[in-house]
């Protein structure tokens, strides 16, 4: 972390932007790297005389000043209780702002995965319950719940959720910037409020503030001042055309109220200028799949205008159905945890969708996969979920929410014990040698999740050296596949109420899915409440 020159340059540059961090802060390094934050991990002395960690979260200094006071207010207002990350302080120089946090050392999901027990499993997603109660309460649509934003304490128990970068309130939500966020007309409205927040930073008293930094920060926290530049994080603002927030080409030309997720023959020819979807021509579903199989994506501007769709037989979908017009809805977060409604780019989202990615990480938990779903884009990522949840399924609960999904071919549900043990007993892979080895083979597993022609998944394995792409052509795992288990803790007999639960939470249907409050009150928690 600390001592390469690269670590050192950047700290440099942490202080440079915010001199004042200098006075209260020894930084130590970086511990986090996002597309709009870089987070460091910072010791300070008390009065007491004692040293404390804290995390120093330095916001990209173009992200809208309205957005980055969304995210302070939903840590100071709703954070330090129930496993939501709460804040200490924050700095600002310019349109330099960092957030001190609480430190909270954490594991990297990925490596403990497959070394939880299912009670160890169980009691995470419980405490992830718990802190989406709690944001749920105040009306916060957290957007991006996934491992990397729920931090585990593996030894201390604990837990906090992170990263409010995203945050949308519900129509009542009690987080007032995040009203601001949502409203319209939020060009005056937001300075008014912008002032409402200034000043209620809480200071922590035990930190050593000398008096000059104390007076600096009072006189520079004032968030209108910082320039509106570009809400790289969001693009919700005045409910304008969405922002990419993953550096996809957005195509949200035009607004249209369904989505096809495929090009059957009974796609109606969408009324737009848009070349690329005038000569749909293909006959059958495509089945997305891993997209890490090395097939590259055309981009819809270098797809040729003459062309018929090509998805069929192909594990993508193609250029041309990509590049057909959306609706522009809130669609922030990461494509392999978006509930069905966010993928099809429903306008009324609720609590709910977090609640779908909380039901993304419990299948992780459950499988012993990870990434689960890693589609690059929401088409894809709506294919994947009809894999696991059905295609009829998938297209009645899409009408639940006024969307159209046409799928030419019919997609089983699978039964989720099923394919749950079925994933898991292929990562319980003896234990190879180095660990490193071990983190081989682990890497390539995660790479296999093939859809083969039924529809259904088939697991197969190969040696780490082995090409990926090779994989795709073995033969399916057979039952007589001998794999040696080590250590069941308690994997062996998950019980039932585990996959009901798992289903309430992969519920297409954000109406009907289950709360966060309901999930805690869940059978599978007696032992926990
Ligand atoms: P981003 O918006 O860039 O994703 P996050 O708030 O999610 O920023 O923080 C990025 C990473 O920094 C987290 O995944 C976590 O590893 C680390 N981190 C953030 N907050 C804390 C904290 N309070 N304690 C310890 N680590 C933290
Ligand atoms: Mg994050
Ligand atoms: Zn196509």
């Amino acid at each position: 972390m600390v001592g390469s020159g690269d670590a050192a340059a950047e700290i440099e540059k942490l202080y440079a932007a915010v001199p004042q961090i200098r006075n209260v802060f020894y930084v130590m390094g970086k511990i986090g790297e996002g597309t709009f934050s870089s987070v460091y991990l910072a010791i300070a002395r008390l009065k007491s005389g004692e040293d404390m960690k804290f995390a120093l979260k330095h916001l990209i200094p173009t992200s809208h000043p309205t957005r980055i006071a969304a995210e302070l207010q939903c840590l100071t207002v709703a954070g330090g209780d129930d496993n939501v990350m709460g804040v200490k302080y924050c700095f600002r120089k310019n349109d330099h702002v960092v957030i001190v946090m609480p430190y909270l050392e954490h594991e990297c999901f990925v490596d403990i995965l497959h070394s939880l027990s299912f009670q160890e499993a169980k009691e995470y997603i419980f405490n992830l319950f718990k802190a989406l109660k709690r944001i749920h309460y105040y009306g916060i649509l957290h957007r991006d719940v996934k491992p990397s934003n729920f931090l585990y304490n593996r030894k201390l128990k604990q837990y906090a959720l992170v990263d409010f970068g995203l945050a949308q309130g519900t129509p009542d939500t009690k987080i007032e910037l995040l009203k601001v966020l949502h409203s319209k007309k939020q060009g005056s409205c937001v300075q008014s409020k912008l002032h409402t927040i200034s000043g209620t930073i809480p200071v922590p008293r035990e930190v050593v503030l000398p008096t000059s930094t104390k007076q600096s920060v009072k006189r520079h926290w004032s968030l209108s001042q910082i320039n509106p530049g570009n809400s790289a994080k969001e693009g919700l603002l005045g409910g304008s055309t969405q922002r990419s927030v993953f550096g996809e080409k957005n195509f949200n030309v035009h607004s249209t109220a369904s989505l096809e997720v495929t090009n059957a023959k009974s796609t109606k020819q969408p009324k737009t200028s848009d070349v690329a979807s005038r000569k749909l021509a293909a006959r059958k579903t495509v089945l997305a799949k891993n997209t890490s199989t090395g097939v590259v994506r055309k981009t819809a501007s270098t797809c040729p205008a003459s062309l018929t769709c090509d998805c069929y037989a192909r594990d993508q979908v193609c250029s041309i159905c990509l590049a057909r017009t959306r609706q522009v809805a809130p669609r922030a977060g990461t494509p392999g945890f978006r509930a069905p409604e966010v993928l099809t780019k429903c306008p009324n989202q609720t609590t709910s969708i977090d609640m779908w990615s909380a039901g993304i990480i419990f299948l992780s938990l459950l499988s012993g996969r990870y990434h689960f779903f890693n589609a690059g884009d929401d088409m894809n990522a709506l294919a994947q979920i009809m894999t696991i949840r059905g295609s009829q399924e998938t297209i009645k609960a899409a009408k639940q929410f006024d969307k159209t999904v046409l799928c030419s071919k019919e997609l089983p549900a699978k039964d989720l014990r099923t394919l749950c043990e079925g994933l898991r007993r292929v990562c319980m892979v003896p234990a190879l040698g180095s660990e490193a080895e071990l983190q081989k083979q682990r890497t390539s597993l995660q790479l296999k999740m093939i859809e083969n022609q039924d529809g259904w998944f088939v697991e197969q394995t190969i040696s780490p050296a082995e090409d990926i792409d090779k994989s795709l052509n073995c033969a399916p795992m057979t039952e007589g596949t001998v794999f040696k288990q080590y250590n069941m803790n308690g994997w062996d007999s998950v019980p039932d109420e585990a996959y009901h639960l798992l289903d309430r939470l992969l519920d297409m249907n954000p109406a009907t899915r289950i709360t966060a409050e309901e999930a805690l009150l869940h059978p599978l928690f007696s032992d926990l409440i």
